[in-house]
């Protein structure tokens, strides 16, 4: 059967979603990109990636398809939103990692850079641990005019203004990681805000 995505329009996601920022078909051409990049950084072939639970587990799964290394895959949990907040507070560490990290070159993966602290963590525990190399990389970077000194990740895959997003693995209070397009979120009164 013919598949046609335009069918699915916004409006099927429900009320709180006000429309798609980036297609699944951008996003897929974009990981083809990114994926190259990643592969021409790391000549030796080996490569231990570390993905921040929850929100990058859509963007890790469809990376990683794309790498054909000798590919070790590892997890953490930091916590950075408490239920239904939309901005970001302290981190702290909810799942450690397996702890296979010394010596090895670490790909830091997560779903969006917003304030930086979570990858900060993440990046500190890693350098703490050991490893060879550190590396950081995004599916979504936020631009954040108002903190000049932000880290940057090292693989980006698309810059985009300071608004909340959800979908292709990013929520809002647990709801809409399956969405298959990265979506803005209404701006809903009663939201909690920065
Ligand atoms: P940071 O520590 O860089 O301020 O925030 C990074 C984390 O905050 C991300 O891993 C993600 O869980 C969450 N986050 C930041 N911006 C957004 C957003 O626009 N939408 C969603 N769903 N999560 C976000
Ligand atoms: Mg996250």
């Amino acid at each position: 059967m013919m598949e046609d995505s335009s069918l699915i329009s916004h409006e099927a996601y429900g009320a709180e979603i006000a429309g798609v920022l980036i297609p699944r078909h951008r996003i897929a051409v974009r990981l083809d990109e990114l994926a190259r990049r990643i592969i021409e950084a790391y000549p030796d072939g080996e490569l231990t990636i570390l993905a921040a639970l929850t929100g990058s587990l859509v963007f890790l799964s469809d990376l990683i398809r794309r790498l054909p290394l000798r590919l070790r895959l590892d997890v953490v949990r930091v916590s950075s939103y408490p239920h239904q907040a939309t901005a970001s507070r302290e981190p702290s560490v909810l799942i450690a990692s397996s702890g296979d990290l010394p010596g090895r070159h670490v790909l830091i993966i997560d779903d969006i850079l917003d304030t930086g602290r979570t990858l900060g963590l993440i990046r500190g525990l890693v350098l703490a641990a050991g490893a060879a190399s550190v590396r950081t990389c995004v599916l979504l970077s936020k631009r954040r005019d108002d903190l000049p000194g932000r880290m940057a990740a090292d693989f980006t895959g698309f810059d985009i203004d300071d608004q909340f997003v959800v979908g292709y693995g990013l929520d809002y209070g647990d709801l809409y990681r399956n969405l298959p397009d990265v979506c803005l979120l209404r701006d809903l009164a009663g939201r909690a805000g920065r």
